[in-house]
């Protein structure tokens, strides 16, 4: 290389020269500024003073030197230490120079600062650790605020459980004029706090990332149908038309979760009838032709009181309402939309609106749901397994029924709802007591509630089932009791050996529909479905 072309290297690099052992010879302008020292104050010293000092006595520093020595040269990215003890990266080039005989006679060393590069990256690696585990915090406290309201609902649940059972066999009973108005003013009360505690469990399951969507073949109709049995009483008490048209190239059946395509429209009718006072509610599903993804487009039209554009923004989200008035007047606690947004979200599709102040609203949404064909029609459809209970039962006459469960409020209603019933009912009030009925006699049908002190729902489930099996008696058909129905408990029930899961609090029409599916082979007729608002 021509004097010229290495002194012009010299002056725009930082450069340092060693002994093939590294010790300093020389250092350039560039290089003192770079580490801070002058260099009567590193001449002869060894390249190590610029080494933090854990890392002088490594096996990887002296086996460089080594190396350098035998004529080996190195680059890379190094941690190096200033005169005044603070970090200094540079990137580096060690290059042993030979002489005529191919030895090592010095090693020069080439390098470029770029500590401001790293300590802007260590920054954002700081940064996005910081970031990391705040976020993993929020989770955590989430998932614990979830769990919390999962477990405070069930709390609630328990009590309501009897008041909603108690209430309704009383309406049962005669009574005169003025009781029945009470009975109806308290199933009322009953059924809104129902669907708040529901609304409550439902958004903190979606904020716990724990709300599922299934897939299942549906038919399109009937889900509308019951939708129609269900809401146009109300909609006649309030002198309302409610219609639903559906286009006439909208399939028949779908693959899809109708329980939360059912509890979106009821959502939204239900409000549609609740904010509107003259007029009516209309319901149209189309093919998609929307910009938004989703095979079908639903629209709920109403004529009501309308929902001014300043309004439109926060709607969607929980605890929201239009107008601060809307409590007083109409009750609800504004969670409805945000749930109905994330089912309607989890499902591939987009929710919008378009209203004007007392002109009425139109809510669409549009969701991914697959056409198919009748499942009935065909032989080779495999339904879903995991929906269907193990056993199918086509006997008839009276069955053996155990109730387990420690709350004696609970027991007492289980035998209020199935008195009538030819069954017979054997009751267990611990999971321990469970067992040894089930030791002595065998049962067509256990109710097992999971949460019991010592010996919990599951473990008697699993108890029973390794007794079913080493006596070679049929297997009961056991329903998991519980009320909060997060993904995980319902895994760990199959798991134990549960059938199926029946949702606090039981109705006593859902309890009897489920007892009767024991004698159709038809076992998903006593998936209970999702109580309506
Ligand atoms: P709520 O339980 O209060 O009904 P939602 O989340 O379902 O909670 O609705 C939030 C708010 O949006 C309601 O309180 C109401 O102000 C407004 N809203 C929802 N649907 C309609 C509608 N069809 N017409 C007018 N306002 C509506």
């Amino acid at each position: 290389m021509a004097d010229s072309t290495y002194n012009a290297l010299i002056n725009s690099n930082a450069v340092i020269e060693f002994d093939p052992e590294g010790n300093i010879l020389w250092a350039n302008k560039n290089y003192l500024d770079l580490i801070g020292y002058k260099l009567s104050e590193i001449e002869g010293l060894h390249h190590s003073i610029f080494l933090k000092e854990d890392e002088r006595d490594t096996l990887a520093y002296h086996e460089m030197w080594r190396r350098l020595a035998l004529g080996d040269s190195f680059t890379g990215e190094f941690c190096r230490v200033n005169r005044l003890g603070k970090n200094v990266w540079i990137q580096g080039s060690y290059n042993p120079v030979l002489d005529s005989q191919a030895q090592v006679i010095k090693v020069v060393k080439m390098a470029v600062d770029i500590t401001d590069r790293m300590t802007l990256s260590e920054n954002l690696e700081k940064k996005n650790r910081e970031l990391a585990t705040t976020a993993a915090k929020a989770k955590a406290a989430t998932y614990a605020k979830s769990v919390f309201l999962a477990n405070m609902s069930h709390e609630i649940r328990t009590p309501l459980n009897s008041i909603i059972g108690i209430t309704d066999t009383l309406a049962e009973t005669s009574l005169d004029p003025q009781q029945l108005t009470y009975v109806e003013i308290l199933q009322r009360a009953n059924q809104q706090l129902m669907t708040i505690i529901n609304d409550i469990l439902d958004l903190s399951k979606v904020e716990a990332g724990e709300m599922e969507i299934k897939k299942f073949p549906f038919e399109l109709g009937r889900l509308l149908q019951e939708l129609d049995s269900l809401l146009n009483f109300r909609a006649q008490e309030k002198a309302l038309s409610l219609k639903i048209e559906v286009a006439p190239e909208v399939e028949s059946f779908f693959i899809g979760d109708a329980n939360r395509l059912r509890q979106v429209l009821m959502n939204l009718l239900n409000n549609a009838i609740k904010f509107t006072h003259h007029g009516g509610v209309t319901l149209k599903i189309s093919h998609n032709q929307t910009e938004y993804p989703g095979y079908l487009l639903f629209c709920i039209q109403d004529t009501g009181i309308g929902i001014s554009k300043q309004n439109f923004r926060g709607i969607f989200k929980p605890f929201t309402q239009a107008d601060s008035t809307t409590t007083r007047r109409y009750g609800g606690s504004g969670l409805g939309l945000s749930i109905t947004k994330n089912i309607v979200q989890l499902m591939q599709g987009h929710i919008w609106l378009e209203s004007e102040l007392d002109e009425g609203s139109r809510f669409y949404f549009t969701l991914d749901l697959e056409p198919t064909i009748d499942p009935q029609s065909t032989s080779n459809f495999i339904p879903d397994k995991s929906a269907l209970p193990g056993h199918l039962c086509l006997l008839s006459g009276p069955l053996k029924i155990l109730i387990v469960d420690d709350v004696d409020d609970n027991r007492n209603l289980f035998g209020i709802y199935l008195r009538n019933t030819r069954h017979e009912l054997t009751f267990a009030c611990s999971g321990l007591e469970a067992v040894t009925l089930a030791a002595e006699q065998s049962f067509d049908i256990i109710f097992m509630d999971v949460q019991m002190p010592s010996m919990d729902g599951y473990e008697a489930t699993r108890q029973i089932r390794v007794l079913e099996k080493s006596s070679g008696s049929r297997a009961a058909r056991i329903f998991a009791c519980t009320a909060n129905a997060f993904s995980e408990d319902i895994a760990k029930s199959l798991q134990a050996g549960c059938d199926m899961h029946l949702s606090k609090p039981i109705r006593k029409d859902n309890l009897l529909k489920t007892v009767s599916s024991y004698f159709q082979s038809d076992s998903t007729a006593y998936l209970s479905a999702e109580s309506p608002k």
